[in-house]
């Protein structure tokens, strides 16, 4: 009876695996559809000066339309593409795409995300030079946001493509700082100019506590190190307040903006500023 039971599960958890693999295969083939079919565009989060609240840059962050599926969140996709490497061609488009967008807005720059699989194709580079000189962006206009995994597994790889990125003018960032292995000594290392604060630190944020000593000793690492360093996921008025006080440089967020459409975007910095960041400064000033 054991031996039936184990053959049942067996052919349950095989059936399921199919499954899997069909849906996975379905999502790939979806996926290649999606970027010849321009089903993918990009929003852009607001980053602001935590001095003077002004936007002083907006990270691009990759959507999905889906035509059956609907509205396909990054989480949801970004790893398959990862895997497939078809991160490499979506890649691009957002490269191009992000760096057309801040050539049409004034002043203010655009942060790119690049995961490790990008990291490791030798053209990124190529990419890059080709996405500023078409749009004409200028380079220093342009960051790009690495994740820390980047550096732990091939770190001499990384270290001569952020070489290779920084020799066009590129301004470099750590992204989700302090979920990961990496030593603060080991970051030196690196031609990083700035880093983010994973929203973890920022979401347990209080005047007391362990998140707080966590954040400001970011800080201190990052004015040691003459690095930017901004604080992403901040939700409450309490958090831009904490971050104000200790001095972070720029603040990311959903209390300050949600990721926004380009022409919502183009609204928000023409028409002075967001009613929540009005609300948001006036209550850190008073
Ligand atoms: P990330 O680079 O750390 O981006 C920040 C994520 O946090 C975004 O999620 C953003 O919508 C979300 N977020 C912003 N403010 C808040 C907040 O106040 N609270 C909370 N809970 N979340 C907030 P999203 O857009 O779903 O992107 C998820 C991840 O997908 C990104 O994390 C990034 O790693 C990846 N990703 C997004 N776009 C791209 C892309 O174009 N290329 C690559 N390689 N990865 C991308
Ligand atoms: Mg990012
Ligand atoms: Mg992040
Ligand atoms: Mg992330």
């Amino acid at each position: 009876r054991a031996k039936e039971a184990g053959r049942g599960t067996y052919r349950f958890f095989a059936s399921e695996m199919n499954e899997k693999i069909l849906g996975r295969r379905k999502l790939e083939a979806e996926l290649w559809q999606g970027l010849e079919r321009r089903e993918f565009t990009l929003d852009f989060q607001p980053r602001y000066d935590t001095r003077s609240m002004r936007v002083r840059r907006a990270e691009a962050l990759l959507r999905w339309r889906h035509p059956t599926r609907g509205l396909v969140s990054p989480s949801e996709f970004i790893p398959l593409a990862e895997e497939t490497g078809l991160i490499v061609p979506i890649g691009e488009w957002v490269m191009r795409a992000a760096c057309a967008a801040a050539a049409r807005w004034p002043e203010i720059g655009v942060s790119v995300n690049v995961s490790a699989v990008q990291m490791r194709d030798d053209q990124l580079a190529a990419v890059v030079a080709d996405a500023l000189l078409s749009s004409g962006l200028e380079p220093s206009r342009l960051e790009i946001e690495i994740t820390e995994s980047v550096l732990i597994e091939d770190a001499d790889r990384a270290r001569a493509v952020m070489l290779e990125l920084k020799a066009l003018g590129v301004r470099l960032a750590m992204d989700d700082f302090g979920t990961g292995y990496s030593s603060l000594g080991y970051l030196r290392s690196f031609p990083f100019d700035a880093i983010k604060i994973d929203r973890r630190f920022v979401a347990d944020l209080g005047p007391r506590g362990e998140a707080r000593a966590i954040v400001q000793a970011i800080l201190g690492l990052g004015r040691a190190l003459g690095l930017t360093v901004t604080a992403e996921g901040v939700e409450t008025p309490e958090q831009l307040m904490l971050l104000r006080v200790d001095s972070c440089d720029e603040v990311q967020g959903f209390y300050l903006a949600r990721p926004l459409s380009e022409p919502d975007l183009l609204g928000l910095l023409t028409g002075g500023q967001a009613p929540e960041l009005r609300s948001a400064s006036g209550g850190a000033r008073g």
